[in-house]
């Protein structure tokens, strides 16, 4: 029988969610619904030394910004929980008991120190099968010494015993069977008693086997340890359930090789997390994609398509879509690069899919951080300005650039374009213009352009200097969408006005 799909998002609360791992959470999920399966987000909280507070809210609320929905987890509950390491500890303690008891694991007093000495003494020193003997662990000591130890209270961990010379077979379904030889690996620790809680090796195989896992999606790094996740499945005569493994491609350096880094991020100008970031210690800031103005649509559409493609060339897809499409045959073995154009590209085509109406919503924050009241604007007003200006933007801030002359007079005028078509008959023609457009009866683009140019070709004047000379008093640059769509929109009073200042103005100035 086919096995029900569950996967599972298991970050670290370590601080925020980087973009790669924002990556895996998204295809775990592309996964998951594909199969018509569950998606289970787990706290993976057990290494205490490294916890950062907000770290969990900031993946919760990444996710929830980004439309990757959990089925199971800390807020959503669930059959299978706690879903928070930190609060199944009860459960690891019977598990390591397990294995001790199985003689699959054993119990190690080796100190800090002596390990620090032993590395120092003998070159890549490894605890293993050839070394393991002469350590002071329950496989070296006499019986009654160990339990004089552990009666006393002597901390010590468990470590997992390691047989040398085994083939261990990772089936990865983007990588293929991956060996490895176990002698290769060492014996590593599962469970600390100082702070009785297991490391992440054990926590990690034991609660996917708990939830019922059935696929492992995470990201390369984790790839050295999956060998080591076998044999742990192996030792609990778990390998019936053993999960599938699917390891993530890296991402990589935009510019280069290597895997990307939140340096990558500063030196070339993008964000490497979803949301924007105050460190709680350092008080440091790391930007956002949110705050940066992408859509999250845009970001998911993006990274989607970072080591998968849909087997076309297909670039554009919703989430709806990409679940539709979503296969790890069509995942790469290689690195993507993490081309950051590409995502301005996306939230530029994801912006002109928005209809004006909406865009003008988002606008209206930036309205009113550049000092205009959005309330002295109809909503009309404000969604076809931002209609005439989109197709030049990436991000919804850059509408003040495109858009701001349909909200406020200019105050300045481009000096090289007053040079170029400001000259000594233009006063006068502009107070001719400003006659022609107060006698339109409809002062529509499609009315008020024919007339006006009309006027010009009558006069014989030059078209291409007097078109500049107007745009330059309703704009204050010469540049801009159809002249006559502008005036249209800012209407007659205020187009007739803005040439007068401009006549007033620009005469002044010489
Ligand atoms: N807690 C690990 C992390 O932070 C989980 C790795 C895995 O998915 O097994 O990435």
């Amino acid at each position: 029988m086919e096995r029900e799909v569950r996967v599972r998002f298991a970050p670290s609360p370590t601080g925020p969610l980087h973009i790669g791992g924002v990556r895996t959470a998204l295809y775990n999920y592309l996964f998951a619904r594909r199969h018509g399966g569950k998606m289970i987000l787990r706290i993976e909280d057990t290494d205490s030394q490294r916890f950062v507070p907000g770290a969990e809210e900031y993946i919760n609320e990444a996710l929830e910004w980004l439309g990757i929905g959990i089925d199971e987890g800390v807020r959503e509950g669930g059959e299978y929980g706690p879903y928070k390491q930190s609060e199944r500890r009860d459960i690891y303690r019977r598990y390591v008991k397990q294995l001790i008891d199985a003689g699959k694991a054993y119990y190690a007093f080796d100190t800090p120190g002596e390990l620090e000495a032993k590395r120092a003494q003998v070159a890549n020193f490894q605890y293993d099968a050839s070394t393991r003997g002469g350590m002071r662990n329950s496989l070296a000591m006499p019986e009654q010494e160990v339990k004089a130890l552990l009666d006393a209270g002597t901390p010590y961990v468990v470590r997992f015993l390691i047989e040398p010379g085994r083939d261990v077979v990772v089936d990865d379904l983007i990588r293929g069977k991956v060996v490895i030889k176990s002698d290769i690996l060492d014996d590593k620790v599962l469970y600390k008693s100082a702070d009785d809680l297991p490391t992440y090796h054990l926590a990690n195989i034991v609660d996917d086997h708990l939830m019922l896992v059935s696929h492992v999606i995470r990201g390369e790094e984790w790839l050295p340890s999956a060998p080591l996740h076998v044999l742990l499945y192996e030792a609990f005569g778990w390998t019936d359930t053993m999960p599938s493994f699917v390891h993530l491609p890296l991402l990589l350096k935009p510019d280069g090789k290597g895997k990307l880094s939140k340096r990558d991020g500063d030196r070339l100008g993008f964000p490497v997390f979803p949301l924007e970031w105050r460190d709680p210690k350092s008080g440091n800031i790391s930007s956002g994609y949110r705050e940066s103005g992408y859509l999250p649509e845009a970001v998911v559409n993006f990274l989607a398509l970072l080591g998968w493609n849909p087997g076309d060339d297909t670039e554009v897809m919703s989430m709806e879509e990409l679940i539709s499409k979503f296969s790890f045959e069509h995942c790469s073995k290689s690195g993507a690069k993490f081309a950051f154009e590409k995502g301005k590209w996306f939230n530029h085509t994801y912006l002109q899919a928005i209809s004006d109406a909406d865009l003008a919503e988002l606008f209206k924050p930036v309205l009113l951080a550049n000092g205009v009241n959005p309330a002295d604007f109809s909503d009309d007003y404000i969604s076809r300005a931002v209609g005439m200006v989109k197709s030049r933007i990436n991000f919804v801030s850059e509408l003040w650039g495109h858009a701001r002359f349909f909200f406020v007079e200019p105050e300045a005028y481009e000096a090289k374009a007053v040079k170029k078509r400001w000259t000594a008959e233009t006063p006068a023609i502009m107070a001719e213009l400003i006659e022609v457009l107060k006698g339109l009866d409809d002062f529509s683009s499609k009315a008020a352009e024919p007339v006006v140019l009309g006027w010009i070709a009558e006069n014989g004047y030059h078209l291409g200097n007097v078109m500049n000379a107007f745009r330059l008093a309703v704009v204050g640059e010469c540049k801009g969408p159809h002249m006559f769509d502008i005036s249209e929109l800012i209407g007659c009073d205020a187009t007739v006005a803005r040439i007068a200042k401009a006549i007033e103005r620009i005469r002044i100035s010489e």
